[in-house]
């Protein structure tokens, strides 16, 4: 995997708080059809909380290439042969036009869009900035918007009506899919991105292979069954598999998993409190066994990262965990998880965790660790996944005021839709 760098290349603190993978680049084919793949632009997208595709467009727009927009198979194209160097020279471009607080320079921004304009608001200092919206990205992320917040509306529609027929799971993937369906249309939105050149049609979406494999997971988890599937499989699979295996199982020797956590605490030990430890030395360490996108690891740094001061602690990690989550549904589960484990394990001698899990809640939804619609799911249902049961009811009930609000917000963007 690539090095990290910081967001703001001019700044040349090693502890500085924003990092994000050094652009990665592959050139494929020749003559006509050379094309640069950019291996990592999902990740890189991620650190920066934007779309990919509008990351790949400005790419597109600076060099007047052709690219594609949401690949399934996450391989992002720009047409000709493009050294990374460059590239990354002019992401530079990109982070200070779209993504940096124009007050404090601070990368955590989302686009609010109002009166055809766009702003970037700022989680650090609460500014609002505009975007410059002559530039010709601008154009392409209004247009990307108009068709979002149109096809969300009918997803919403079609969520709560597939809740009234009681089918509670479709809604999820669902969603995804007509949102990535949405976006395709994007393809040749403006006249530059036809696919003559070979470009990978996206037909598959992935959303919905993330949710077949968890579906596979469960059906297939017999022992017997994954030992027999194991045997099947080329030697470099098996350790994978072995580490998949032991997710859901307690005491299955050491694990990836335990070795990251007893790391963790040594490292906090050693350091003279938990909070002492570096994101980036904890996210480098689950790299080096081999579990840094594994939704295990959620639940493993939940438990070891958070303690009875996690209102002040979330905000501090979520630029790391967002890494690691990256708006999988799996993921936001176990950072679920990990919280209900760590509330049951410190709720005794700090009852007080109950009254704050709203509040952490709000952190987790703030961040955008936690979705609207896994946050909801996990309310309608106490679960012994991961705690007693009395345990998940307790949670749940503390966290209503949590799931109340997030019901309004919906209800009141409906409304307003319509
Ligand atoms: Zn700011």
């Amino acid at each position: 995997m690539a090095a990290l760098i910081n967001i703001r290349r001019d700044v040349t603190d090693t502890f500085y708080r924003y990092k994000m993978e050094k652009i990665q680049t592959k050139i494929e084919g020749k003559g006509n059809g050379i094309k640069t793949v950019i291996t990592n632009l999902s990740s890189i997208a991620n650190s920066l909380a934007r779309d990919g595709n509008i990351v790949i467009k400005y790419f597109g727009f600076e060099l007047g290439a052709q690219t594609n927009t949401n690949p399934a198979d996450d391989r992002w194209i720009i047409n000709g042969a493009h050294e990374a160097a460059k590239l990354q020279d002019s992401l530079d471009g990109f982070i200070n036009r779209f993504v940096l607080c124009k007050k404090c320079k601070n990368p955590e921004t989302d686009f609010v869009y109002k009166d055809g304009r766009i702003l970037l608001d700022c989680k650090a200092c609460g500014q609002r900035s505009d975007v410059d919206i002559r530039l010709k990205l601008s154009g392409f992320i209004l247009k990307n918007q108009e068709k979002k917040s149109k096809s969300s509306k009918a997803e919403r529609k079609a969520a709560r009506r597939a809740k009234q027929n009681g089918n509670k799971d479709g809604s999820g993937s669902e969603d995804r899919n007509s949102e990535n369906g949405a976006n395709n249309e994007e393809n040749g939105f403006d006249g530059s991105d036809g696919d003559a050149n070979g470009f990978e049609k996206v037909d598959s979406p992935v959303a919905a292979t993330d949710e077949q494999d968890e579906h596979e997971w469960a059906v297939d988890m017999d022992p017997a069954a994954v030992r027999a599937r194991q045997q099947s499989l080329p030697d470099e699979f098996k350790q994978k598999m072995s580490l998949e295996e032991q997710e859901d199982g307690e005491g299955g020797g050491h694990t990836a998993y335990d070795q990251l956590g007893d790391w963790i605490q040594a490292e906090a030990k050693d350091k003279g409190g938990i909070d002492k430890v570096d994101d980036v030395h904890v996210y480098l360490k689950a790299q080096e066994l081999g579990i840094e996108s594994k939704h295990r690891t959620v639940l493993v740094l939940v438990q070891t990262l958070f303690n009875q001061n996690i209102c002040s602690q979330v905000p501090k990690r979520s630029s790391m965990l967002k890494k690691i989550i990256s708006g999988s549904e799996k993921h936001e589960k176990a950072l679920l998880g990990g919280t209900e484990r760590l509330v049951a394990a410190l709720g005794d001698e700090y009852p007080d965790l109950y009254n704050q899990i709203v509040k952490v809640l709000q952190l987790y939804y703030h961040y955008d660790l936690l979705s609207e619609d896994v946050a909801t799911k996990w309310g309608t249902r106490a679960s012994k996944k991961y705690v007693d049961i009395a345990t998940s009811k307790k949670i749940r009930k503390s966290a209503e005021p949590f799931l109340r609000w997030l019901e309004e917000a919906e209800e009141d963007s409906s409304e307003e839709d319509e």
